[in-house]
């Protein structure tokens, strides 16, 4: 008889294991709380085509997507574009593309800019992440950046994103991110990848593999409890079904894990309850125009409800769209901000009240439609010595696992990433992934 695996959780990590160990032989059975599967890669229609709720880009060294690409047959869709950045600083839109741009950024003078350089090509390229997980990365830049690069980059870009825990982003997670946009440079440019049709092209190719075989994908199944006998896993209960395996992986967020292990280890469910999570919201207009030629604005002003607007057709043509202009207005928030409790509506007025601020002239006559998305576990909040949080894959019941978002640590989180910790948790488990090509991703290092 072959093994059965229940996976739990039915996004991109948990599919990513199913496809790994039906590709074994293995019987596989993916169980998931929501009416589809996909988690945050979940795309809805605009345009006579498909977007993703959050924006999504690739890397060009991302090996791990690009293995699952190839493995489902649509490398065609996966294209490169050159992109465009920048930020919105001191009442206006800088591009901050390239190094003749950081010349041009007037709040730093000479010397600031070269620091700034210089710090950015040390950590990408020379650090150690495991030799500064207890330093802060803002007191690190202030140190070695200097106060005005820390003024005018630094510090309102990590509190765009990560709030009120911006000073305790340790350095080791800079080096990740350093490293992840440095080595997606063609020379002087970002090239980032999309896929034609959206990540529904990926999730559509993935799920009919897994049904070709015969994996169980079953949607609107939320594990409820994890059935232990001897400190051994035998399977799970879904609302009145129990489903019985030989091992089970879960892949959801740490808050239902500590709920899952409550009951059998209180320790390690204490554990897991104390691991955070960012929430995000992304407002999507469809425009009849574009708003600039930036695909990638950061706000570092102060005050603003949004942190970065993200011009997707600045990406692809508007074509893709029948001729709307798409844009993400994109916020990451913590549970006790007064916008994790907005409606969808107040939201909406919120963001496009900001907008003439940074575009003179903005209209709303120019929107064609507005769509808000939210979920409360965009990110693991990764403070200073993380990786002593992180949960090892392996559990203390017998052939229980786990294998989530925090194994990305100190890397950012990404689809590539979620691929490779679901390489990683299939080696624990005995499941062959050795054939999944390592990128110089930072993920899935910690806890396997
Ligand atoms: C705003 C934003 C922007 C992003 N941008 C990018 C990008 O540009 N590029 C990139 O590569 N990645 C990006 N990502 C990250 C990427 O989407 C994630 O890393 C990846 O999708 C995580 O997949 P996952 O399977 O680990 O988690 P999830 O997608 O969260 O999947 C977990 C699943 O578990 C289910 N679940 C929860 N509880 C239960 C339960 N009790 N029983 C059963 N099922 C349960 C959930 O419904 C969910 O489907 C972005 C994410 C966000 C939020």
């Amino acid at each position: 008889m072959e093994k059965h695996i229940i996976v739990v959780g039915g996004g991109i990590t948990g599919l990513s294991i199913a496809y790994l160990a039906a590709r074994s032989g293995m019987q596989v059975t993916v169980l998931e709380k929501a009416g589809n599967f996909g988690g945050l890669l979940h795309t809805f229609p605009v345009g006579g085509t498909h977007l993703e709720r959050f924006y999504h880009h690739f890397f060009t060294h991302d090996a791990e997507i690009r293995w699952l690409i190839d493995e489902l047959g649509i490398r065609d869709n996966l294209a490169f574009y050159p992109t465009k950045m920048g930020v919105f600083h001191d009442q206006r839109i800088h591009d901050f593309t390239n190094i003749n741009d950081l010349f041009g950024f007037r709040s730093l003078n000479f010397g600031d800019k070269l620091r700034f350089g210089l710090t950015g090509l040390y950590l990408g390229k020379s650090v150690d992440w495991r030799k500064v997980e207890a330093t802060p990365a803002l007191q690190w830049l202030e140190r070695w950046a200097g106060p005005r690069v820390i003024q005018n980059i630094w510090r309102p870009l990590m509190v765009t994103k990560f709030g009120k825990y911006a000073d305790e982003v340790p350095l080791s997670w800079m080096v990740g991110r350093m490293r992840q946009r440095m080595n997606s440079r063609k020379g002087n440019r970002e090239a980032l990848g999309y896929l034609t049709g959206s990540l529904k092209v990926l999730l559509d190719a993935l799920l009919e593999q897994l049904s070709q075989a015969n994996v169980r994908l079953i949607a609107d199944a939320p594990v409820r409890e994890l059935l232990i006998r001897n400190n051994k896993v035998y399977g799970v209960k879904t609302g009145d079904e129990i489903i019985e395996g030989d091992q089970v992986v879960l892949t959801i967020p740490a808050p239902p894990i500590a709920e899952l292990l409550k009951p059998y280890h209180p320790d390690l469910a204490n554990q897991l309850a104390s691991i955070e999570y960012f929430g995000a919201i992304c407002t999507i207009l469809e425009l009849d125009r574009k708003l600039s030629d930036i695909y990638w604005l950061n706000i570092t002003q102060p005050g603003f409800p949004f942190g970065g607007v993200i011009e997707q057709t600045n990406l692809l043509s508007p074509q893709v769209y029948n001729g709307s202009h798409v844009v993400y207005l994109s916020r990451y928030f913590t549970p006790d901000e007064a916008i994790a409790s907005l409606d969808k509506e107040a939201i909406k007025t919120l963001m496009l009240s900001r907008l003439p601020e940074i575009y003179p002239g903005f209209k709303e006559a120019w929107v064609r439609q507005v769509h808000v998305f939210k979920t409360n576990t965009a990110a693991t909040v990764c403070d200073l010595n993380f990786s002593r949080k992180v949960i090892p894959c392996r559990l203390p019941v017998q052939q229980l696992f786990l294998a989530n978002m925090m194994h990305i640590y100190p890397d950012e989180r990404s689809v590539n990433n979620a691929i490779r910790v679901a390489a990683e948790a299939c080696r624990v488990m005995g499941i062959p992934s050795e054939f999944v090509p390592r990128g110089p991703s930072l993920s899935g290092l910690i806890g396997f």
